[in-house]
Formats: structure tokens, C-alpha cells, sequence
């Protein structure tokens, strides 16, 4: 068998079948993979942005000829093909997404030639359905917030995710202005409104619901512990990327004057990137992206690392189908697995993009124990929807 043709996609859900109602008319990086004997595998590089996802379509469309005519089964050999290609412009980063999406690809060719679901070939499962942690929509008032999160509770969810400080964000914004993502810090009325939003969310779901706090990597060392610390009394399961990923320095920093468990990892990309984390025990959680982080082959590796080191791994999800469904394959093997980002409890926003419905049930996503990923892509759908000379 042979690479025959190496295609991205980039498609604009429109309204009714797109990501949650907060993000109207998400993108979505599809990256499909032909071959001679007519088996097709797709992967995904969704970002969170016009740019990286018009950045990443393109570095596709270059590397595409570069493996046509190899055989998809040889995996590890094509991941290391392009990597290696990279090195002086950088393997991490735009190179580690387009490896991703080509490699979540192949291992979806892989799985049909073989007849035989990707989990299966990882190892075998050592578990039946993947445990899911999702969002809800913050709203504009703790109120608010204490009525949405029960939504997703409702649903059979036994762990929610939220940045309380978001409003601060917003007003910012409204003024024109950048906010944490300039200089790290946080106003004392941002602060109090966080905590507020926290206390409401915490009384309305209860003590045995799992709170993870999501800092979106925004803040200046000295914020990031004290927003840490003013959350802890509400019993948080982690304190997401408390800093830039760029300093290892100060996330150590934080770690060592706050109370809550920290999680790090959809900025960090290959193992590479991670064994500093492990190394330096700067976080009680990781969460690799496997669309971002170098695919479902790397995503195996990390958190083979991190079983070493008795790290529970939680991938994180960009919001896309088969980004959701690469990393339940993974996890449905890793026996140090936490539980897999959705960005909500019903996943019907992707089945625009698929044949058949995503399985979600009590907060449980239940992995197709069909060949390859086990999804098919609509076809007809990602043609309608293709952004103009960024499609198929
Ligand atoms: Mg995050």
C-alpha cells in the first residue's frame, strides 16, 4: 500500500453545526490521507484560530508530496520522516500539529487494513469507555453560572471545567484592550468576580462534582499564585496553566507557593517537552493535545512517560470529532488516565461532520469497536463547507 494523495481541509461550521454557542462559526483542520488500494484515513489539526489554522493547511499542503508513495503502515518511520525534516525551523509547534494530523491518518489506515479498531493495536483496551470532564457557558453572573453547570451534571458529568476570570477578559476586550495576555496580571475586581463565580458553581453541584480551573496560560508568576490560592478553599481538582508555557522556571515558581494541583500540557508539544514536567515534578496532571502534541503515536509515548512518574494524563481537546475520538483511543490503553476534555456533555455539534453520532452516555464516551478510528467523514458536508481554496 501506498500514500497516493495528502489533503487538509479547512471548514467553517456554520450556525446549528458548529462548537458551542459561545464560539459561533468555529474552523475545523481536517487532514485527509489517500492511498492506492482505496483505503482513506483522516486525522484533524483544529486550532484556535484563523491564523494557526490557516498556518498549519498550509505546511500540509508542502509536506503532502513529501510522503506520497510511502507505505501509511510504516507510522513511526513517516513521524520521524517529517520531524526530522524540520529541525532547523523547529520540530515543536506548527511541525508537531502537521505530524499530528498525518499520523492520527495513518493509524486510521492502519486499523481498516488490519480489520481491526486503533485502541487494539495500541495494546488492547484496559478499560470499556472513556470518563469525559466538560465545559459549560460561564454566562454573566455566579447565578447564571450555578444554573449552566448543571446542565452537563445532569447529563451523568462528574467533572467540569471553567475560567472564572473570563468576564475580565471580556470587559478588556471591549475596550479595546489585551489584558493578561500583555502583562500577566488581574484586577482586584476580576479577582473577586472569579472567586464569586467559584462559590455559586461549587454550593450548586456540590462537593462530589470535580471543579478544574482553566487559566488559559495568561498570568505573570505573582498573579497566578495568589488567583491559586483564592480558589483553593472551594476544593479545585487543578489549576490549569498558571503561566506561559515558555518558562519552566516559573511554573516551578508557582508550584512552590500554591496549595492546588496544577495541570500543564495542550501548549507543550512532543515528550520532549514534557520530561522537564515529569522531571522537575512541576505538575500533578498533564494534558497533551494529540492533534497539537505529534498524534496518537505520541500521544502513547507521553503517557508512557508519565506512568513512570505515577502522572495521571488528561488529553486535552481543541473541540474537533476526531480529536475527541483520537485520544479515547490512546486512553482506552493507558492505565494512568484521568479523563478526556469535551468541550460539553453532548457532542452533537461534530455529527455534521461524521456519519454517525459520536456515543455519549452519563458522562462516559464509548469508543467505536470499529477498524481504524471508526468514524466516517461527510464528505458532502466538508465540501458545502470548505473555506474557498482552503478545502479539498
Ligand atoms: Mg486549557
Amino acid at each position: 500500500m501506498k500514500i497516493t494523495k495528502v489533503t487538509p481541509w479547512l471548514v467553517t461550521a456554520p450556525a446549528g453545526a458548529r462548537g458551542p454557542a459561545w464560539q459561533p462559526g468555529r474552523q475545523y483542520v481536517f487532514v485527509q490521507v489517500d492511498t492506492d488500494e482505496g483505503i482513506t484515513g483522516w486525522g484533524e489539526i483544529t486550532g484556535t484560530g484563523a491564523l494557526p489554522n490557516r498556518a498549519v493547511v498550509a505546511v500540509v499542503r508542502e509536506v503532502g508530496p513529501f510522503i506520497e508513495g510511502e507505505d501509511p503502515t510504516r507510522i513511526e518511520a513517516i513521524w520521524n520522516k517529517i520531524f526530522r525534516a524540520m529541525t532547523y525551523v523547529g520540530t515543536r509547534g506548527i511541525t508537531s500539529c502537521v505530524v499530528s494530523g498525518i499520523d492520527i491518518a495513518l493509524w486510521d489506515i492502519t486499523g481498516k487494513a488490519r480489520g481491526l479498531p486503533i485502541y487494539e493495536l495500541l495494546g488492547g483496551p484496559v478499560r470499556d469507555s472513556i470518563a469525559l470532564y466538560t465545559h459549560f457557558p460561564l454566562g454573566d453572573t455566579p447565578e447564571e453560572a450555578a444554573r449552566n453547570v448543571m446542565v452537563p451534571v445532569k447529563d451523568g458529568v462528574r467533572a467540569i471545567k471553567t475560567d472564572p476570570f473570563m468576564p475580565e477578559w471580556s470587559r478588556l476586550r471591549r475596550q479595546g484592550l489585551p489584558g493578561a495576555y500583555l502583562d500577566g496580571g488581574m484586577s482586584a475586581r476580576g479577582e473577586q468576580e472569579g472567586a464569586d463565580f467559584i462559590a455559586a458553581i461549587r454550593e450548586a453541584v456540590g462537593p462530589d462534582v470535580e471543579i478544574l480551573i482553566d487559566a488559559h496560560a495568561m498570568y505573570n508568576v505573582p498573579t497566578a499564585i495568589r488567583l491559586a490560592n483564592r480558589l483553593a478553599p472551594y476544593n479545585i481538582t487543578w489549576f490549569e496553566e498558571p503561566v506561559p508555557p515558555e518558562s519552566y522556571h516559573a511554573l516551578r515558581q508557582v508550584r512552590e507557593q500554591v496549595s492546588t494541583r496544577i495541570c500543564v500540557g495542550e501548549r507543550l508539544h512532543t515528550r520532549f517537552d514534557f520530561v522537564p514536567v515529569l522531571e522537575q515534578r512541576l505538575a500533578d496532571f498533564i494534558m497533551p493535545d494529540v492533534t497539537w502534541t505529534g498524534g496518537i503515536t505520541e500521544l502513547k509515548k507521553i503517557s508512557t512517560l508519565a506512568e513512570a512518574y505515577y502522572v495521571p494524563v488528561s488529553p486535552h481537546d481543541a473541540s474537533g470529532p476526531i480529536n475527541v475520538l483520537a485520544g479515547a483511543h490512546v486512553m482506552m490503553t493507558v492505565p494512568n488516565f484521568y479523563k478526556l476534555e469535551t468541550i460539553r456533555s453532548k457532542m452533537d455539534s461534530y455529527d455534521a461532520f461524521i456519519q454517525t453520532p459520536l456515543d455519549t452516555r452519563d458522562g462516559q464516551l464509548y469508543v467505536p469497536k470499529l477498524p481504524g478510528l471508526g468514524l466516517e467523514m461527510n464528505l458532502d458536508y466538508l465540501r458545502a463547507h470548505a473555506e474557498p481554496g482552503w478545502g479539498g
